[in-house]
């Protein structure tokens, strides 16, 4: 069997979540900062460290079997590569920004206009979607100085938090697309067996990071009205306690409505409610 090759950025925004994705999969590695390529000592795979933007190459290639990187780095690079499993980090959004002194309304008024960008692929197919023509400057970076410069009259640029733009006087326009990690493969690889295990270990993380596991006390009165509310992987475990007519409820609650479910537990009856992290779920 050959040994299976990841790539994750060296350095930058996605290598810290990349590495605890890794780890947390059991992986054991170091993850060098010196170094190009780390190997797996429990598991027959190789990381290795490039710059964000040689991901999807290296993946189309087959220099790499798997890759984390940025959706929006996929989309600009126009490789053919599949998309395995989204992963919940580096969540950004692509967008248009304008100095705040512009009283901009609507898209078309972009025509005719300069925008500075990294992402010059990207923001072409959108102008071209929305049937604007304007003239895309492409930098290499510190894309929000341009218009304070008068390099341009907006930018295309990742925004986050919207910190940056704020603070260079710039105001989000246009969403041009949103973006997040991914897990990246191609089709027909060779090791298709350890690319499926190692596909199995990372879900089994993500759902694990995505739900909580709940201890709770309730009356047998009310437990009927306290399961209805409650999923479980199958169903929820009830185990009596000391205290007669009380049973303790096990079960593991999704993230998302996470607090919506708790209070209607409450309500229910449910006492003593403790909420404790899951490190994997293998279904
Ligand atoms: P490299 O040196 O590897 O080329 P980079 O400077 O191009 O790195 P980073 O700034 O480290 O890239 O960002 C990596 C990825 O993180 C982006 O491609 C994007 O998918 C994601 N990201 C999340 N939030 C942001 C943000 N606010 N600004 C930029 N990228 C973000
Ligand atoms: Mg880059």
């Amino acid at each position: 069997m050959k040994t299976l090759k990841i790539a994750i950025q060296k350095s930058g925004r996605l290598n810290e979540k990349s590495v605890e994705l890794l780890k947390n999969c059991g992986l054991s590695f170091e993850n060098y900062k010196s170094s190009l390529i780390s190997p797996v000592s429990n598991f027959p795979l190789e990381i290795l460290f490039l710059r964000d933007d040689d991901i999807p190459e290296y993946v189309q290639d087959g220099i790499a079997d798997l890759g984390i990187v940025g959706e929006n780095v996929i989309q600009e690079t126009e490789v053919e590569v599949s998309y395995l499993q989204r992963l919940g980090f580096g969540r950004c959004s692509l967008k248009i920004a304008v100095p705040n002194t512009n009283d901009i309304q609507h898209i078309n008024e972009l025509n005719g206009k300069s925008i500075a960008t990294t992402y010059p692929a990207i923001l072409s197919k959108f102008l071209k979607e929305k049937g604007i023509k304007a003239d895309i400057r492409t930098i290499s970076g510190s894309v929000e100085i341009s218009p304070g410069l008068g390099l341009s009259d907006a930018i295309c640029d990742l925004v986050s938090t919207g910190g940056t733009l704020k603070s260079n006087g710039l105001k989000p326009f246009a969403d041009v697309m949103s973006s997040e990690a991914v897990l990246i493969g191609r089709k027909g690889s060779e090791n298709e067996e350890l690319v499926k295990e190692l596909i199995q270990r990372i879900q089994s993380v993500l759902r694990a990071k995505e739900t909580k596991y709940v201890v709770l006390n309730v009356e047998r009165d009310n437990l009927s009205a306290v399961i209805k509310l409650l999923p479980g992987i199958k169903s929820p475990t009830v185990v009596p306690l000391a205290e007669e007519n009380w049973v303790a409820v096990h079960t593991v609650i999704p993230e998302r409505d996470f607090w919506d479910r708790i209070s209607q537990l409450k309500q229910a009856g449910a006492q003593g409610i403790v909420v404790m992290p899951i490190e994997k779920i293998i279904l």
